[in-house]
């Protein structure tokens, strides 16, 4: 099939790849022209385990383009979607100016002899297929007086579930894929397209559009009410003097709670769960409901992420001025250089405010925290240089390679014996044997 992808970001790219991968001509567009250019020369934007192989060799067999013209991409396209920004707006509901923008272009642009489907696959509030369609219509009435357009398309929502740090894998192989459209020629359309990706018996489950628009909002928020409320149950662990980790696996195992997204830690960030959270809350409002774990969920959040914070001025008598601290992980969560969101510039904003200085090292988010921070905080090239003269070492990202590191190096380096570990990657019984003063998340204090 011939395809569109409009907006070549995080899921822009992984979609666009991921369907060239499968023998369709892919064009992705974007209004960012240096992304373009990059792409066009065979450099990847984002990191992505995986990716970056099928991106070069579908570019190479000619399956993946790349451009900014909107008109270009949709010439002859059967599918054009729409991988647009949909970022939280003043009153904290989803911002459509972006796919409203382009639905306005797309009127201009529709061929009325082409039937194309085209499938939102942002996350957007319920009503946005309709808003979609309607601005494609008003459109073409005015710059297309005369032709038939309404009957060459369909709107469908497709929400995405892919999730950043294993994108290529979940949209490969994904648990479900959920279409809304209850049009049969957008039905047939979407069946062929995905069938290849669940060959191995996942299922497409066909919906309403509504529905589908929900569905996304549903699963981030649940998700979300999941991290907090493990996190509240780790705040009464560290007032009752129990111990998450055995809380966490005591209720893991039994299946209708699962192992799974029961890691307690400083809060949830990245571009999704925070503002789909808050859209949906607003979604909520706009209809006069009282979505009540929305709102509670989002103060547990805020919050956590701040946790470290009290612990650590506690340890230094509420003074850090003059402090300096070693800070390892930047991106919201490991095997992303997505830093939308990340828990650790709370932290690091908040020691700044305190008058501390900070030392940061990420193995991918450093680009994109030199461009928000500047010259504020110091970059490490490694881990270990982040703790040199620090008066204690910080944790905020659980990547892998911080989890056995040379503890006799980062002991040698610090000033203090001394670790506040935010996504509890280190074992407090290891601490203890080491000697350290080790404070984590719904654990007993080492010390
Ligand atoms: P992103 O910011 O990484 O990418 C969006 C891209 O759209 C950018 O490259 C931007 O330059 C481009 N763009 C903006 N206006 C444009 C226009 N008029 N024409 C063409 N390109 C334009 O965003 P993302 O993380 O890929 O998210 C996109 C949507 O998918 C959001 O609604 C998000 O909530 C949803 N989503 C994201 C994830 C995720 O893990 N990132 C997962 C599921 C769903």
């Amino acid at each position: 099939m011939k395809i569109a992808v409009i907006g070549t970001g995080y899921v822009g790219l992984v979609t666009g790849t991921c369907f060239a991968e499968t023998g369709n001509v892919v064009t992705c567009v974007d209004v960012d022209q240096q992304k373009i250019n990059k792409l066009n020369a065979g450099e990847i934007t984002i990191y992505e385990p995986g990716l970056e192989k099928l991106f070069l060799r579908n570019q190479k067999e000619g399956r993946l383009k790349f451009t900014q013209s909107l008109a270009d991409a949709i010439v002859d396209a059967q599918i054009i979607f729409l991988a647009l920004p949909t970022p939280p707006g003043a009153d904290g509901a989803a911002d459509l100016k972006y796919i409203l923008g382009v639905a306005n272009d797309l009127g201009k642009l529709l061929n009325p002899n082409n039937y194309v489907v085209i499938v939102d696959k942002s996350t957007v509030p319920v009503g946005t297929a309709d808003k979609v369609h309607n601005a494609i219509v008003a459109s073409a009435t005015i710059h297309q007086a005369g032709k038939n357009i309404e009957h060459c398309f369909d709107v469908v929502s497709n929400p995405e579930f892919l999730r950043e740090g294993v994108a290529v894998d979940d949209f490969m192989k994904p648990d479900r894929v959920v279409i809304g459209t209850t049009a049969p020629k957008a039905i047939k359309v979407m069946n062929d397209l995905y069938t290849p990706f669940v060959r191995q018996g996942n299922p497409l489950i066909f919906m309403d559009e509504k529905s589908a628009e929900l569905t996304k909002y549903a699963a981030n928020a649940f998700l979300a009410v999941k991290i907090s409320f493990m996190n509240e149950i780790a705040q009464m662990c560290e007032r009752l003097g129990a111990d998450v980790d055995m809380v966490r696996k005591g209720i893991g195992s039994d299946d209708r709670i699962g192992k799974r997204f029961l890691f307690p830690g400083i809060g949830y960030g990245g571009s999704c769960f925070p503002k789909d959270v808050q859209a949906l809350a607003k979604t909520a409002d706009d209809i006069n409901y009282d979505f009540k774990i929305l709102d509670a969920v989002m103060d547990v959040n805020a919050m956590q992420k701040l946790h470290l914070i009290p612990k650590i001025k506690k340890y230094f008598n509420n003074n850090l001025k003059g402090k300096h601290f070693a800070l390892w992980g930047l991106a919201f969560k490991p095997n992303t250089d997505d830093v939308r969101e990340a828990p650790a510039y709370y932290m690091i904003d908040a020691l700044l405010a305190e008058g501390a200085t900070i030392a940061v090292f990420d193995p991918e988010a450093i680009n994109n925290t030199i461009s928000v921070y500047g010259n504020k905080i110091v970059y490490a090239n490694n881990q270990y240089e982040a703790l040199f003269n620090a008066d204690a070492l910080l944790i905020a990202t659980e990547w892998n390679e911080f989890r056995t590191p040379d503890f006799e190096k980062i002991s040698s380096a610090l000033k203090n014996k001394l670790i506040f570990d935010g996504r509890n990657v280190f074992d407090p019984a290891q601490m203890q044997e080491l000697g350290y003063h080790y404070e984590s998340i719904g654990r007993k204090i080492i010390s």
